[in-house]
Parts: structure tokens; sequence; C-alpha cells
């Protein structure tokens, strides 16, 4: 195991600058005691930005979560002494709009396992900036389905529901039924002894490491951009947000 930064992107996802200090370098890579810089996990990708070490200016191209360490590749080389505080900043426009699309494809699923298919399955996901795809095991899911979840998710997003992060413990959470949706979630549930969950109020509740925005209204109105039919059990849709 590696360095365990706090992860202040979990504390507060709207933090976009903050000081840390280093805890050493490898190359081109920055392991810091604490960040707000989202590693690429959970189908959604990673944040960029730059740190900044007196007049010397990174930017930051990659985050990766190795070993449990969190590693922030920079554009060039840099030998910093550990200890050392650097300021660093998320690209925030980008940040926000991840979180927007990964809450849109929480209200998507919510919609579906709420309305739809109890027994609803995603099985993969992966949230861009400019979008995000989809892919279900939904009983009969097809084109018209997927407009009408659309149009049910955009309901809910205009509802203003209060989107909530926390802990929970493995017992309790043994006791919410279908709180993963996948498979990869399925083996978390059995490893680890504390589960973080996002909940959509009165909607959906499962277990995820990624970042959310507040509310559902911050989402906005979301756009079927795809339906694909790959197979009996295996439907994809891509979605995308009009600007706020
Ligand atoms: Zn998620």
């Amino acid at each position: 195991m590696g360095f365990m930064a706090d992860k202040l992107y979990w504390r507060d996802p709207y933090l976009h600058a903050f000081d840390a200090d280093v805890v050493r370098t490898h190359g081109n890579a920055l392991v810091l005691d604490k960040t707000a810089f989202y590693p690429t996990s959970g189908g959604q990708q990673n944040d960029t930005g730059k740190i900044l070490l007196e007049s010397q200016e990174f930017r930051v191209i990659d985050v990766k979560e190795e070993n449990g360490e969190i590693l922030h590749t920079l554009d060039k080389e840099c030998v910093i002494r550990p200890g050392t505080m650097v300021h660093c900043s998320i690209d925030w426009d980008r940040r926000y709009r991840l979180m927007r699309n990964h809450t849109a494809l929480h209200v998507i699923i919510g919609v579906i396992v709420s309305k739809y298919d109890r027994n609803g399955r995603s099985t993969g996901g992966q949230i861009y900036e400019d979008k995000a795809r989809m892919d279900f095991d939904v009983e009969g899911f097809n084109r018209e389905m997927a407009e009408k979840v659309i149009a049910d998710a955009n309901a809910v997003v205009l509802e203003d529901r209060k989107v909530i992060a926390k802990f929970l413990s493995r017992e309790e959470a043994r006791e919410i039924s279908n709180l993963s949706r996948t498979m990869p979630g399925d083996d978390l549930l059995k490893s680890l002894e504390t589960i973080r969950v996002i909940e959509i109020e009165g909607l959906d509740i499962q277990n995820d490491g990624g970042t959310h925005v507040r509310s559902t209204k911050e989402v906005g109105t979301i756009k079927l951009l795809k339906f694909e039919n790959n197979g009996k059990h295996n439907k994809r849709i891509v979605i995308a947000l009009d600007a706020l």
C-alpha cells in the first residue's frame, strides 16, 4: 500500500483550490498528503489542473490511483523536497461537467430501478466532460423506453432533489437491497469495512466513489444522444447535458 492521501474531493466536491504538502516525487509524478484532484476511477475521468511551487508552474495532465496512492502526473519533471508546500487548483469547468454527468447517470439508473425494472443493472459506464454513456441489463430496454426514461429523469432534475454522499458500515449497507448496481460494486460491498454511498433523496442509493453535484437541479437538461442495442442483456445509451 502506498501513501494514503486525504481525499479532499470526498470531503467537499466543490473545493477547487487548496494547499498540500509533497510526500514524494517520482519522475513526472507527485504524491501529495491531501488532494482535491480526482483520479480516474469508477468510470469518472480524472481531473486536470495546475500546481504552483513559488514561481514554477506545472500542469497536472493525469491523475491516477495505484496501490492506494494518488499520483499526479505533471507536464514536466520536477524535483521537490518532501514536506514542501504547493498551491494546487483543479480545472473547475471540467470537473463540474464531470460531476453533472455523473449525477445524471445516477438519476437515470434510479428512474429505471424505481419505475421500470426493479432488478435493473448497469453493466458499465464512462463519464467524460462532454458526454456520458451507460450500459444496461434491463428487462425490455429499447429506444422507446430509453426516451421515456430520459423524460422521467429530466422531471427528477427539476424536482431539485438533494444528492447526499455518506459512509455506511458494512452492516448498514447490507440492510439496503440492491445497493450495488455493478459487478465491481458487488465485490466492494464484500471487502470494505465502510462503504461510501450516493443517495438521491427519495429515488436512489448506491455505493459510489465519484464526485457529484449537491442537488439534481444542477444537472441541467439531459439529452439522449444515442441508443444502441448490443444484445439481450446489453443496451447502451449515450447522454449529454445542455449548458446551464
Ligand atoms: Zn456513480
